[in-house]
């Protein structure tokens, strides 16, 4: 049995490896030499090891397991390969307090030291040796660097998860998530990272987990800084690169196949309850994002998740609504119903609806009223109401056919705008109760539809006002029997169909007896109309406006020019197509196209 001469204390939980190195190297051997020159194949290895140190008692070591020194080590669950083998890690600080290599150094995902942190070191950054392990405890490369001096900080929640990692060396790791947390063990952690520490890639995301060459510092570093991006404002992150997978294949409704790789990853690789978080995040964003059906099918996914999807397939939304599948389909193509479709092939569709946005597109009976319901309630009549969608007063849903029922749908809502509206203008009026109301107006002044249009528009700009008293109908509405017998005459002749000479003469401003000349002359057309026994003379609008549209008077013409008309006459080389010296009319005319041709 052998005792070393120079006998360093090992630490509680320090790798079984880094003591034995500490060991030779303060006795001037290489690591390999040492167990050989202790062991002589006589007596377990915890107690040669024990002799060597001159009795002293073993504290716990920790992982990886050293080949060819059997003496138990605490590996955390881990596996061989998430230790580091080539290269040393190191925290130059750390060793100048206490000079030993921490056990969190020897794994793969370690690259920060939590108490300082700066990033680990893993070679000399002047001459990119890996220092022997003397080195590292005197602090000084043998190119002379001081370790501690060429030290780069660690952003903030990097050195959270390593902080994480350390706790959960002792115990468990707690990662805060948005006011949540998640509870994990160091072989749990270390899986995360492995996993989705490159979940940011997006869909150019391929075999996670697969990570070539994680003993560099590097590549682990990468890694750990994905997932120190994905936690930070979690699930935010998380959501953004999701939202890449559903751009990058807007036609397929496979959650599976949009999501790969990144769906297997977090249903099958990362499958125990720890990892639960990262289920909820992705469930609630397929809730708020994903345009596919979710339903029992999806085995994988929590009942809340399932049961609260908004997008549901058709044969989901034709139970619900009682409607046949074939008739939503038809509605969905003719796009009376907004919808979700996904095509993988010409041959199948997939078919999905928002159901909350259901009821704005198939009647609930109880959100619509009938045609004869609101026009009891109006007070009107039904022809009439027919006629007040017609001209766009109240707006009805011309809804498709759902059915044999009467397809005449008002929004209750939109006849309480109109009722509401109506009571604001009476409202707003102050003077006495009117003494026509509408309904008066309706039957014994001959109010049209379209004139009562322009008339609700009239009460609006405030040019005329409405009355209502307190449980009157839209046909109660009352009016100042002057001021709506003015405004409706007024109406009347600005947009009647048919005038009279009388009036046709002061809108061209000629005279009376030039209109019934021009009349004669057919250059403005007229037909005859008898009232009360009499015969009138009745000029359309459109003929008095075709007239003067093709012709002018020399007397306008004069005005224009600023000249006397008979100055004009003598200059102008047109003929003129009615006059004095032409057919013996009052006045000149000529036709606008010969003079533009002259
Ligand atoms: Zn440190
Ligand atoms: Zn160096």
């Amino acid at each position: 049995m052998n005792t070393l001469p120079l006998r360093p204390l090992p630490k509680s939980g320090e790798a079984l490896s880094d003591f034995i190195a500490r060991l030779a190297f303060a006795n001037g051997y290489q690591a390999y030499e040492l167990w050989n020159v202790l062991n002589k194949g006589i007596g377990a290895h915890e107690s040669v090891l024990s002799q060597a140190l001159n009795g002293l008692a073993l504290p716990e070591f920790s992982g990886p397991i050293c080949s060819g020194i059997e003496i138990p080590v605490n590996s955390f669950g881990l596996k061989s390969s998430d230790f580091t083998h080539l290269y040393r890690r190191w925290c130059p600080l750390c060793v100048e307090l206490e000079p030993w290599l921490r056990p969190a150094w020897r794994l793969k995902i370690s690259i920060a030291c939590a108490s300082h942190g700066v990033h680990l070191l893993e070679r000399c950054p002047r001459c990119h040796n890996s220092p022997n392990v003397g080195e590292i405890m005197h602090g000084v490369c043998e190119c002379g660097v001081v370790f501690k001096k060429v030290l780069s900080r660690a952003p903030k929640k990097q050195v959270e998860l390593m902080w994480a990692l350390q706790a959960s060396l002792l115990d468990k790791a707690v990662l805060p998530l948005d006011g949540e947390s998640a509870t994990l063990t160091t072989q749990q952690l270390v899986r995360l990272i492995f996993y989705t520490g490159r979940f940011i890639d997006g869909p150019t995301l391929s075999k996670p987990g697969k990570i070539r060459d994680l003993e560099s510092l590097s590549v682990a570093l990468n890694l750990v800084t994905g997932v120190s991006i994905l936690l930070k404002g979690w699930p935010g992150v998380f959501w953004d690169c999701l939202q890449k997978y559903v751009d990058n294949s807007p036609g397929d409704m496979s959650v599976q196949r949009v999501f790969s790789p990144l769906y297997h990853v977090i249903y099958k690789d990362l499958r125990e309850p720890a990892f639960q978080f990262l289920r909820d995040a992705f469930e609630l964003f397929l809730l708020d994002h994903w345009r596919g059906e979710l339903c029992g099918r999806h085995r994988l996914f929590s009942e809340v998740t399932v049961s609260g999807s908004r997008h549901q397939g058709l044969a989901h939304i034709a139970r619900a609504t009682g409607r046949g599948r074939e008739t939503l389909k038809r509605l969905v193509h003719q796009d009376w119903l907004p919808a979700n479709r996904f095509s993988r092939s010409e041959k199948r569709e997939v078919i999905t609806i928002d159901r909350t946005k259901l009821a704005d597109f198939i009647p609930d009976a109880s959100h619509f009223l009938d045609l004869r319901s609101v026009s009891r309630l109006l007070g009107i009549k039904r022809t009439r109401l027919r006629e007040l969608v017609a001209v766009g007063i109240i707006l009805a849903d011309m809804a498709p056919r759902w059915s044999t029922r009467s397809h005449w749908h008002f929004r209750r809502s939109e006849i309480d705008r109109f009722l509401l509206e109506i009571r604001q203008l009476a409202n707003s009026y102050t003077g006495v109760i009117g003494s026509v109301t509408l309904r008066h107006a309706f039957q014994y002044w001959h109010l049209k539809t379209h004139e009562l249009k322009d008339l609700l528009q009239a009460v609006k700009e405030k040019r005329i006002f409405i009355s209502l008293s307190e449980h009157g109908q839209f046909c109660d509405v009352a009016f100042e029997e002057k001021k709506l017998h003015d405004w409706l005459s007024q109406h009347r002749q600005s947009t009647a169909e048919w005038i009279s000479a009388t009036t046709a003469a002061k809108m061209i401003g000629l005279k009376e007896q030039v209109v019934y000349e021009l009349i004669a002359k057919n250059l403005i057309s007229a037909d005859i109309e008898s009232r009360d026994g009499r015969i009138f003379k009745r000029i359309s609008s459109t003929s008095l406006e075709r007239f003067r549209r093709e012709y002018v008077s020399l007397a306008e013409l004069a005005i224009q020019e600023n000249l006397s008309p008979n100055t004009l006459l003598k200059k102008l080389n047109v003929v003129p197509v009615s006059g004095p010296k032409i057919d013996g009319g009052r006045q000149y005319f000529y036709r606008r196209a010969d003079l533009e041709s002259s």
